[in-house]
């Protein structure tokens, strides 16, 4: 039996990449969204004072890039609270809501920095949700790996592609409610295929990849291809390696349910 959760839509700004391994969260934002409708039952958003950075002196080179793009500065960090008290609020939220099923653009990134954030208080992140979590590049990819019309899968363009209105700020929270509205026409969009909701779950956080999905009629690998003619071309669909043995296609909607074991 599928577990009915709530869900987090979350977004964090930090000091650099995941790849420094002083990089650390100074901004989080998140809503709960509830199971049932998607209506926001909770949300939050906070700055957080850097443990790695000396507030009183210069930006240190490896976060110089990172200070550029998130528009926070020196002055707000000093008033933040302290990384401890930050997480025990978000403790107190996520135990409110009761597990909910993490959802995020390239969740890898911001699961990283969130673990960095609770290990460095002692606490453990992935207590407090449920997995696998939501990654809206993973859907997006699957949707849209060969088409022409996406020079990226940046949530910019995802948003412009689905008609959602974007402010262009680079915080925390306006990221969270673009992507909080990506994720609601993605449960539509599914749903109107004959997916449920919890058929998405399965996408998990990784890129979909050749081995991930199998051919119900001979067990081939299901591959990602474009059409080049009729009245299809251009869009990705997915067809059996076995080609032209097996014939099987189908939409990367519809491939969601042949993922293999
Ligand atoms: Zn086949």
């Amino acid at each position: 039996m599928v577990k009915k959760s709530n869900y987090c839509v979350i977004d964090t700004e930090t000091t650099g990449l995941d790849s420094e391994p002083l990089a650390e969260v100074i901004e989080v934002a998140f809503q709960i969204l509830s199971c049932n409708d998607l209506s926001v039952i909770a949300k939050f958003e906070s700055l957080i004072k850097p443990k790695n950075i000396d507030l009183n002196g210069p930006i240190p080179k490896w976060a110089l890039g990172a200070f550029r793009v998130n528009n926070i500065s020196i002055e707000e960090l000093k008033l933040a609270p302290s990384a401890e008290e930050v997480c025990e609020k978000i403790i107190g939220i996520l135990k409110a809501a009761k597990k909910p099923i993490v959802v995020a653009q390239n969740s890898a990134f911001d699961m990283e920095m969130l673990n960095r954030l609770f290990d460095a208080c002692g606490y453990k992140f992935n207590k407090y949700i449920w997995r696998p979590v939501i990654d809206l590049y993973a859907i997006s990819h699957l949707l849209w790996v060969y088409d022409a019309g996406m020079p990226n899968l940046k949530l910019g363009t995802i948003a412009e592609k689905m008609d959602i209105k974007v402010e262009n700020s680079h915080r925390a929270m306006d990221d969270v409610i673009v992507t909080a509205n990506i994720f609601k026409k993605f449960m539509l969009f599914f749903k109107d295929k004959g997916n449920e909701i919890s058929d998405v779950k399965i996408v998990g956080n990784v890129k979909p990849s050749v081995s991930e999905y199998l051919c119900p009629k001979c067990n081939g690998g299901l591959r990602a291809r474009m059409a080049k003619n009729g009245k299809y071309a251009g869009q990705s669909f997915f067809g059996c390696s076995n080609f032209p043995h097996c014939k099987f296609l189908c939409s990367p909607v519809q491939v969601i349910q042949y993922k293999g074991k």
